[in-house]
């Protein structure tokens, strides 16, 4: 072993760390689960790298996850002979937080901790979770292919000066991948028994793909207690989740393994499992989160569909195999039928992903359609939910999936005049079976916020006549909608735009009554015309309005009035 050399974290994981330690107490058993994790991550990722280069398996292909404890030193050890790590990856990794958006992320603490446990969790608690119990953690780790000589020690400890610093050193590991030991905190000697660490790993770890083993324990006749032998049992059912068949797995184990895909600390909303056939042949996890990722508007974040072919991973965030508006979407793909060695590049280009994407997006827009649809009313609150943390991102979708834009515009959701509260519930099926006798359209209004949209001045004929109106008030929506005509047939028309053509809403007298009005304020109107000149097209006589003096339409062809603003505030 050579001189350990001393490095600071970066500023939020040092942020991170005191958070984790004085916020996340309560969920202090999550630390088993997220090393695990972690663990898996790596087997897998050594499996797929050895697929070119089997040589990464050293003559040992038998990925497995070792849990041991130490009653004496007060340790508990979280072992793997996955890909393992090099010094730069661990001073990458574990020394600082790579996710993009992080500084942004931490900048929203509050310091609530309650509130922050909350953001925390949304945030993926990962590895630091191990600080929770333990107040001294060392990793030992060696890269696979790299020799025994270019094994890392990284060790941190929470107490004494080093805190908010860690030590890096080489040394010596024979075996390659991950040993991570917990120097447990004083009041944390109930985690040191096989029992509590079996029913954690039961717990919240059953669903991992390859074996977790410990020693098994024994009665010892004259000690009078348990003692560990040097037989080793699998504590978890170690085998793919999502190749198991429905029926057979329980709601936890389904919700377990998202917390694993998902890296994340909440419950899912919803799932969708099935196993494909056809012309492709694949299965498919797919779950929506229960909240939006703190990321989610970042162009650059990741996705969250893993891709596996025949059960070995093969890469993380494909984001092929989800179009850009589901990129909310976690979960797993497992191929039958693509090349083991498929790479980014190929993917690209694979009509065979473009299938797979195709049957995926489906999947996903019929989980979220039977939601929506369902009577069951916790089914309904989940929908509310999912459009509360999602809706603005699934609009994207109208204008992007041109095969289901009907299918996405039926589960788009708006405030209207029906209610006229900004609560977003009303869909155009709810406001198709509103409509007045002779209705044949679809009304919206546009504006930069919620209560410009309802007191709009194009309203109030609408009003008036007691026809429901849309209030739409998202920077995306006017973009959204013009891209999409119409609904099962009924024509979408922007009350703000062109002529307003009420067709057999109109009754006789008022289109009298405006041809008379049109008439006795010609003169007045001309004048107007020209001292307004060039800054409006034309001036006209509406049946429009009821109360405000006047009001400025679009013409028919012309950018919306939002969308306007919106470009010329961009600089446009
Ligand atoms: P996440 O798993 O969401 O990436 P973590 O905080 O859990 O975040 O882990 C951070 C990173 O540290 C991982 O992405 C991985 O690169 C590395 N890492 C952690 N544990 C291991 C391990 N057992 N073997 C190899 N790399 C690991
Ligand atoms: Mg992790």
């Amino acid at each position: 072993q050579t001189a350990a050399e001393t490095l600071n974290f970066q500023a939020e994981v040092k942020q991170l760390l005191h958070l984790m330690i004085h916020s996340l107490y309560s969920n202090r058993e999550i630390f088993l689960r997220e090393l695990i994790s972690n663990a898996s991550d790596a087997s897998d990722k050594l499996r797929f790298e050895a697929i070119d280069q089997p040589a990464l398996f050293e003559g040992d292909s038998d990925l497995k996850i070792r849990v041991s404890f130490d009653t004496e030193a007060r340790t508990i050890t979280i072992s793997d002979n996955g890909i393992g790590m090099s010094r730069e990856e661990v001073v990458a990794h574990l020394g600082t937080i790579a996710k993009s958006g992080t500084k942004e992320f931490f900048g929203k603490l509050t310091g609530d901790q309650k509130k922050d446990a909350h953001l925390i969790g949304q945030f993926g608690v990962g590895f630091y979770s191990a600080f929770i119990v333990a107040d001294k953690v060392t990793v030992v780790t060696r890269r696979a292919g790299l020799p025994a000589s270019e094994g890392v020690q990284w060790e941190c400890s929470m107490s004494g000066e080093t805190a908010g610093a860690y030590t890096v050193a080489a040394v010596e590991k024979a075996g390659r991948g991950t040993e991570i030991t917990l120097h447990l905190r004083e009041d944390q000697d109930d985690l040191l028994s096989a029992w509590k660490l079996k029913s954690l790993i039961r717990k919240y770890s059953d669903h991992i793909v390859q074996p977790i083993v410990m020693k098994k324990e024994e009665w010892d006749e004259e000690k009078k207690a348990q003692v560990l032998t040097d037989e080793d049992e699998t504590v978890n059912q170690a085998n793919a989740l999502w190749a198991r068949p429905r029926n057979e797995i329980t709601e936890e184990e389904y919700k377990g393994f998202y917390k694993h895909v998902g890296h994340d600390f909440d419950e899912p909303l919803a799932w969708t499992h099935a196993r494909v056939e056809g012309r492709q042949e694949y299965t498919q996890l797919l779950y929506i989160p229960s909240h939006a990722p703190f990321d989610m508007w970042d162009r650059n974040a990741r996705h969250g569909v893993k891709l596996y072919v025949k059960r070995v991973f093969i890469m993380d965030d494909a984001e092929k195999l989800m179009p850009t508006y589901l990129r909310f979407v976690r979960g797993v793909v497992d191929s039958a039928d693509l090349p083991l060695n498929v790479s980014r590049e190929i993917l690209q280009e694979s009509k065979d992903i473009d299938t797979i994407r195709a049957g995926c997006t489906k999947k996903v827009l019929g989980l979220l359609e039977d939601l929506a649809t369902s009577d069951e009313a916790g089914d309904q609150e989940k929908y509310a939910t999912f459009w509360k943390e999602f809706g603005k991102v699934l609009k994207e979708g109208v204008g992007e999936d041109f095969a289901n834009k009907d299918k996405i515009a039926g589960l788009l959701r708006f405030a209207s005049t029906h209610a006229d509260t900004p609560e977003e519930v009303v869909s155009f099926r709810d406001y198709i079976g509103r409509m007045k006798e002779g209705q044949d359209k679809i009304y919206y209004v546009t504006a930069e916020t919620f209560n410009a949209a309802k007191n709009s001045p194009h309203l109030e004929v609408f009003r008036k006549k007691g026809i429901e109106v849309l209030l739409l008030s998202d920077r995306v929506d006017e973009w959204a909608l013009g891209n999409l005509t119409e609904f099962d047939g009924k024509q979408l028309q922007s009350v703000a735009k062109g002529g307003l053509d009420l067709g057999s809403l109109e009754d006789e007298a008022e289109k009298k009554e405006a041809e008379q009005a049109a008439d006795e304020y010609k003169e007045l109107i001309e004048k107007m015309k020209t001292s307004l000149g060039d800054r409006v097209k034309d001036v006209k006589v509406t049946l429009r309005l009821t109360d405000s003096p006047a009001c400025l339409v679009a013409d028919e062809h012309d950018l919306g009035m939002n969308l306007t603003r919106i470009l010329k505030a961009a600089g446009q």
